[in-house]
């Protein structure tokens, strides 16, 4: 038994952990009768890869083919992200899809159907996977694609490690010319200007904007808005750059070696912070050129900065609203968020595109991401932001969740139930895979 908990450190618990290398032991593994889950990189915040039986998927981390002609890479669940990068970059090839941080599995962008910054015209991760096979509890494989095996396929895409270990996955990858992104921000005073600000820029690969949470009256919704393409050559113009356009250097790494005391982050820390981060960008429209890193992942420059939030830990409350009920439900919701003054620092907001999947967090409309250390007083605001999202028709994103309810997901997932019986007939037999999280929302 040993200790582990998610990204967020809320909550810990107490766990058989076990790696397997090959999909026989995998196998033998699962012939052990009970509850099981597969855990990635732990990179989602809450408890959707915690139980009391734990398979680490880390070990199970090869490629086993790629085709240089159409970017088609197969490999093993347990590979991040950023193995790919470091890997394919330096040929020329980028991620379909990347959220905010490079550490996380296939395995775990495939379970929780990750997005990124391209939402409004890539989709989510798993609109990018070709086929995958996944072993089920009774350690038999399944090989499944849009065409073969449909069914099985769309559950398991946002389908939170519930129907079965992936075991392997084919994608493919998106070509780059180089390593560096044409990033331009612009400031929004408010949220109207920034809703403006997304709506102008539908024609941008990348968009997102980080919003100030803590500012009220006139100021609040007042953001940075940050676009990005990928550079052609000929936008490089340091000869560094230009030599080897796909080759980065080693960027400095910073890490949070111990965890903060829990009164570390107060309310007027993370004000000032916000304020400084907002005021260090001028007013107006600013271009640069910057590497994927810096664009994509800012914070994997600082390792274990989840430590700052002391031991009680923290989560991320991301929500998505319909786009018919933006302004107005955006501007109701922040309302109540920044008059608590209870979240931390400055948080994502992002326009998401079309979204058509089964279990899918996505969906059109805004999404909001925010973290708050753990509190009662915060428990309390999220029930009644709760409310508030499921008026609007929205929903919350499990990959980030720690605590939503059971009714919350029933009401809010149209496809709860069908998940739930489907679920319930692949788990017969004497294995059964199930998480903190698919209990607490009655999946499981
Ligand atoms: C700094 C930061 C930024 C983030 N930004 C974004 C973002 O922009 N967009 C976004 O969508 N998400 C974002 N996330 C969340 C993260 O991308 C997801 O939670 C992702 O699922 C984590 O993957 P993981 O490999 O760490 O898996 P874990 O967190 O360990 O597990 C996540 C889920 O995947 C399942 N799983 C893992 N491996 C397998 C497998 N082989 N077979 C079956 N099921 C499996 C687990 O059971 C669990 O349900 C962010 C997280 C952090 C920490």
């Amino acid at each position: 038994m040993r200790k582990i908990a998610d990204w967020g450190n809320y909550p810990v618990i107490e766990a058989e952990v076990t790696g397997f290398d090959s999909a026989e032991q995998l196998r033998t593994q699962l012939e052990q009768p009970g509850e099981v889950i597969a855990f990635g990189n732990g990179r989602s915040y809450g408890d959707a890869s915690l139980q009391k039986n734990i398979l680490l998927t880390r070990r199970f981390n090869k490629f086993l083919s790629f085709d240089e002609n159409t970017g088609t890479l197969c490999c093993q669940s347990g590979v991040l992200l950023s193995e790919i990068l470091d890997a394919f970059v330096p040929r020329g090839w980028f991620l379909p899809v990347t959220p905010g941080t490079k550490l996380i599995t296939v395995g775990g962008a495939i379970a929780a159907d990750v997005h990124g910054k391209n939402h409004h015209v890539a989709g989510s991760f798993g609109q990018h996977v070709l086929s995958m096979e996944v072993m089920r509890n009774d350690g038999s494989v399944i090989r499944c694609s849009p065409q073969e095996k449909a069914e099985f396929f769309r559950l398991t895409i946002g389908g939170m490690g519930l129907s079965g270990v992936i075991l392997n996955a084919t994608f493919r990858l998106k070509r780059i010319n180089t390593a560096y992104i044409r990033e331009e921000t612009v400031r929004a005073e408010n949220l109207d200007e920034i809703m403006d600000g997304f709506e102008l820029s539908d024609n941008w690969t990348y968009s997102v904007a980080w919003i100030d949470c803590l500012a009220k009256g006139d100021a609040m919704g007042r953001s940075i808005l940050m676009r990005g393409e990928h550079c052609t050559k000929g936008e490089l113009i340091k000869p560094d750059r230009l030599e080897l356009p796909l080759i980065l250097k080693q960027r400095l790494q910073l890490d949070i070696p111990v965890m903060f005391p829990n009164v570390a982050l107060n309310p007027l820390s993370m004000k000032a912070f916000n304020f400084l981060y907002y005021n260090k960008t001028r007013p107006g429209t600013h271009s640069r050129i910057i590497d994927y890193n810096s664009f994509f992942y800012p914070l994997d420059a600082i390792s274990n900065w989840n430590r700052i939030y002391g031991k009680r830990g923290f989560t991320q409350y991301q929500f998505v609203i319909p786009k018919s009920a933006g302004r107005e439900g955006m501007r109701t919701i922040l309302k109540r968020i920044t008059e608590s003054g209870l979240g931390s620092f400055l948080a994502v907001l992002k326009l998401f595109g079309e979204q058509n999947s089964f279990m899918s967090f996505p969906m059109k409309g805004y999404t909001l991401a925010l973290d708050f250390p753990i509190s009662h007083r915060a428990m309390q605001l999220f029930t009644e932001l709760d409310a508030m999202v499921a008026d609007y028709g929205g929903r919350l994103y499990l990959a980030k969740d720690s605590r939503m309810n059971a009714a919350m997901f029933e009401k809010t997932y149209p496809n709860a139930d069908e998940f739930r019986q489907a679920i319930s007939l692949l788990n017969e037999g004497e294995t059964q895979f199930a998480s903190l999280q698919s209990k607490r929302i009655g999946i499981t």
